[in-house]
C-alpha cells in the first residue's frame, strides 16, 4: 500500500524532498549512501515503489535490488578498497528494521573487521563525505557496465 509520501523518509528520498548521496537509479531501484554508516562505503538499495519489506515485495522488485546489491558490491569491491562486502535486510522490527519502507544493506568489510554481520553505526557521515563515496562507487559501476 502507498502511504503519502510526506510519512515515509525513503518514498521523501525517492520523491526527491530530502537530501541523499545516490549512487544509483534506474526504474524499479536506487541506491544511495546510508546517513549513518556502520562502515565507510556503507549504502543502501531501495525499490522506488513502496513496499515495507521483502515479503511485501514482488519477485520483479526482489529481484531488481538484488541485482543492483551485487552491483555495488563488485563497485564497491574495485573502488573502495575493502576486503569484502556484507549484505543486511532487518525484514520487520523484531531483527532490527526502523525505516518500514523495503532496504538491503550493503556493508563493505574491511580487514580486521571480522565477520560480523552487523555493528552499530559509527555515528553520522557529513553530507561531503557520503557525496564523494557515492560519486566515486557512481563512477565504478559505469566503468564495470
Ligand atoms: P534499518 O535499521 O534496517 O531499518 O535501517 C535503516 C537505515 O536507514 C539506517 O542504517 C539509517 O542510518 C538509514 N537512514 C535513515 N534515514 C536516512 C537518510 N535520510 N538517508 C540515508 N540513510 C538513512
Ligand atoms: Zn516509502
Amino acid at each position: 500500500m502507498q502511504p503519502p509520501v510526506s510519512s515515509c523518509v525513503f518514498c521523501r528520498i525517492m520523491a526527491g524532498l530530502e537530501p541523499a548521496s545516490f549512487v544509483y537509479t534506474d526504474e524499479l531501484a536506487a541506491a544511495f549512501m546510508d546517513i549513518n554508516p556502520v562502515t565507510r562505503g556503507h549504502a543502501l538499495v531501495v525499490p522506488r515503489a513502496h513496499v515495507v519489506d521483502i515479503y511485501e515485495a514482488s519477485d520483479e522488485l526482489a529481484a531488481a535490488m538484488f541485482v543492483v546489491a551485487a552491483r555495488l558490491a563488485r563497485a564497491m569491491k574495485g573502488a573502495l578498497g575493502c576486503d569484502g562486502v556484507n549484505f543486511w535486510m532487518a525484514n520487520e522490527p523484531p531483527a532490527g528494521q526502523v525505516v518500514m519502507h523495503a532496504h538491503l544493506h550493503v556493508i563493505p568489510r574491511y580487514v580486521g573487521d571480522g565477520f560480523g554481520l552487523r555493528r552499530g553505526s559509527t555515528g553520522r557521515a557529513s553530507r561531503a563525505e557520503l557525496d564523494e563515496l557515492a560519486q566515486r562507487l557512481s563512477r565504478a559501476l559505469e566503468a564495470k557496465r
